[in-house]
């Protein structure tokens, strides 16, 4: 039996507070709107908020895959809403989102990959807020390029895909997701001039040396953009953490990460993919 792993204090969640992020809180919940901040009980809202970005999930709200650390239920999808950008874009005018973040379940069962979804939801913002800048944080489409050019066509300010962990334990982690073929989107994105961007998460069992070469790889294929965070165990069916990473080891990856040429270093406990976000848009 895994012994469980005490949670240290650096983890300790703060309550969000300001004046923003109460008047949000007050829209998101009148107007019912659906962002993945609420829904996954983000301890970074009182900050992000009050930078006005916020990430919303399309496609809905059941996955094809069933990834070991991810809180999305797993099954059969639910019907594409092709209102659904249009949704999107009014949310993010009710809530003046200065910076958005896109982001979706796998939609392997789709022809297209909701590809066409994306690509609209995209457009269906810029139409409704042409100052607000956006993140598209992409499944792999499982690297098909004819899919993943519908999203560089809308040329979102930052595109977005996670690695989530290192080679080794990708299989586990991961499941139907593939290193290489992750690496491979995250290239062929920077090829057709994207800002690219990804994240891994820490505490799954990985050693120091195969961050480090993780790190290597996604500047092998030219990111800009990396966060580095610590994984927290969703419920007690998700894969258990190994290890509480210190922000001092957190810190060190910093200091690589930008030595490395990285143009932005996201990297303690408390980073999520989206976690200041709107920085990484300029
Ligand atoms: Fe929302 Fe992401 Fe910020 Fe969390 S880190 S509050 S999910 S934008
Ligand atoms: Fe979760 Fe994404 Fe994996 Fe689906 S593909 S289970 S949404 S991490």
């Amino acid at each position: 039996i895994q012994e469980k792993v005490k949670k240290p204090k650096w983890l300790r969640v703060k309550l969000p507070v300001g004046k923003k992020y109460t008047d949000l809180r007050g829209l998101v919940d009148k107007y019912k709107l659906n962002t993945i901040c609420t829904s996954g009980s983000c301890p970074n809202m009182g900050e992000c908020w009050g930078e006005g970005t916020a990430t919303f999930m399309i496609l809905g709200n059941t996955c094809t895959r069933s990834c070991g650390f991810c809180g999305v239920k797993t099954g059969r999808p639910d019907t594409v809403e092709w209102d659904e950008p249009e949704k999107v874009a009014r949310s993010i005018k009710i809530m003046k989102i200065k910076h958005a973040v896109i982001t979706s379940v796998d939609r392997d069962d789709l022809k297209d990959g909701g590809s066409i979804i994306w690509a609209e939801t995209v457009n269906a913002i810029r139409r409704a807020n042409p100052n607000t800048t956006l993140e598209t944080l992409i499944p792999d489409f499982q690297g098909n390029e004819q899919q993943i050019d519908r999203v560089i066509k809308v040329a979102p300010e930052v595109v977005s895909h996670n690695m989530e962990t290192v080679r080794r334990l990708t299989r586990e982690v991961r499941i139907q997701a593939k290193y290489d073929r992750s690496l491979g989107v995250l290239k062929y994105l920077k090829a057709n001039g994207m800002r690219t961007k990804s994240g891994i998460m820490l505490g799954l069992g990985e050693t120091e040396e195969e961050v480090i070469e993780t790190m290597k790889d996604l500047r092998g294929v030219g990111l800009d953009v990396i966060t580095i965070g610590q994984y927290l165990q969703p419920t007690k069916k998700h894969l258990p953490v190994k290890e509480f990473i210190t922000p001092e080891q957190f810190k060190k990856y910093e200091t690589l990460g930008l030595e490395m040429g990285f143009m932005y270093v996201e990297s303690g406990p408390l980073v999520r993919s989206s976690y200041k976000a709107h920085k990484h848009a300029s």
